[in-house]
C-alpha cells in the first residue's frame, strides 16, 4: 500500500519536482516501507517525534525536513542533522537557527513561510513582510542559514479558485524575490506548495517541493501519540 502510493507519487512528479514524505504520527515501520520503495526525503512537525526517529533509523540515508511550526527554545535539538527547515515564519527564528547552526558548523537551508492563505494565524510572512525582510538584508548576516526559498499552505477550502489564487500568490512572490535578491545564487530555488488533496494544483502553479502524508501513510490517529 505505502509502496504503491510512493510508486505512484514519483511517477506523477513533473521534472523539477520532489516528494516530501510527511510521516509525522506514523510508525518508523512505515517509514522504512517507504524507503524500501525509494522515498529518502522524510518530513516531521514535532521535535521530539523527529528526534526519535532520526536516532531509530540512523541507519537509513534519510533527509530529514522540518515542516511543521518550530520554537526557538527547540531549534538546537534539530539543527545537528536536519536539512531543510520549511515553515521559519519570523526573523527571530532565523536568527536563532542561524546562532545554532554555527555553534556546530553547519550552515541549514532555511524556507520562508509565506502567510497566503484566508484562515487567521500568527504563523508566517504575509507578503509584504517577506519581501520587507529580504529587502533589509538582515539575513545577509546569518552565516548559519541559507535562504532557499518560499513554503506556503493554501487556505483549506473546496474552493479550487481560491487554491489556486494562494498558490499563485506564493509562485509570484517567489518569482520576483529571485529576481531582486538572489540572482547570483542559485540555492534559492525550492517553492514548497501541496498536499494530499491540492498538491496538483500546486504543481500546475509551480511547486518545486510537495509534501504529502494521508496520502501516503493514511489517515493520523492523534489520539494514540
Ligand atoms: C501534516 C502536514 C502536511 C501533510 O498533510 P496531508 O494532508 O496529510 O498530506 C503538509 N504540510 C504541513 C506543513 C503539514 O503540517
Amino acid at each position: 500500500m505505502i509502496a504503491e502510493q510512493i510508486r505512484e507519487l514519483h511517477s506523477l512528479m513533473p521534472e523539477g519536482t520532489e516528494l516530501v514524505a510527511v510521516s509525522k504520527f506514523h510508525p518508523t515501520s512505515s517509514i522504512r516501507e517507504a524507503y524500501a520503495a525509494g522515498q529518502r526525503i522524510f518530513g516531521e512537525s514535532r521535535v521530539q517525534e523527529l528526534s526519535q526517529k532520526h536516532e531509530e533509523l540512523a541507519d537509513l540515508n534519510i533527509e530529514w525536513h522540518f515542516i511543521g511550526h518550530l520554537q526557538t527554545n527547540k531549534v538546537k535539538y534539530i539543527v545537528p542533522y536536519v536539512s531543510l527547515i520549511h515553515a521559519i515564519d519570523s526573523p527571530h527564528l532565523l536568527a536563532e537557527v542561524s546562532r545554532q547552526a554555527l555553534r556546530i558548523g553547519r550552515r541549514i537551508n532555511c524556507l520562508l513561510q509565506l502567510h497566503v492563505a484566508a484562515e487567521e494565524t500568527k504563523f508566517g510572512f504575509t507578503p509584504d513582510e517577506a519581501m520587507d525582510f529580504l529587502e533589509s538584508g538582515e539575513w545577509r548576516e546569518m552565516n548559519g542559514v541559507r535562504l532557499a526559498g518560499i513554503m506556503c499552505m493554501a487556505t483549506n477550502t473546496d474552493d479550487e479558485e481560491r487554491i489556486r489564487s494562494d498558490f499563485h500568490t506564493a509562485r509570484t512572490l517567489f518569482d520576483e524575490a529571485r529576481k531582486r535578491f538572489f540572482m547570483d545564487d542559485e540555492g534559492f530555488r525550492h517553492l514548497s506548495m501541496g498536499m494530499s488533496d491540492d498538491w496538483p494544483i500546486a504543481v500546475s502553479e509551480g511547486s518545486t517541493l510537495v509534501r504529502i502524508g494521508t496520502r501516503i501513510f493514511g489517515e493520523r490517529n492523534y489520539a494514540s501519540s
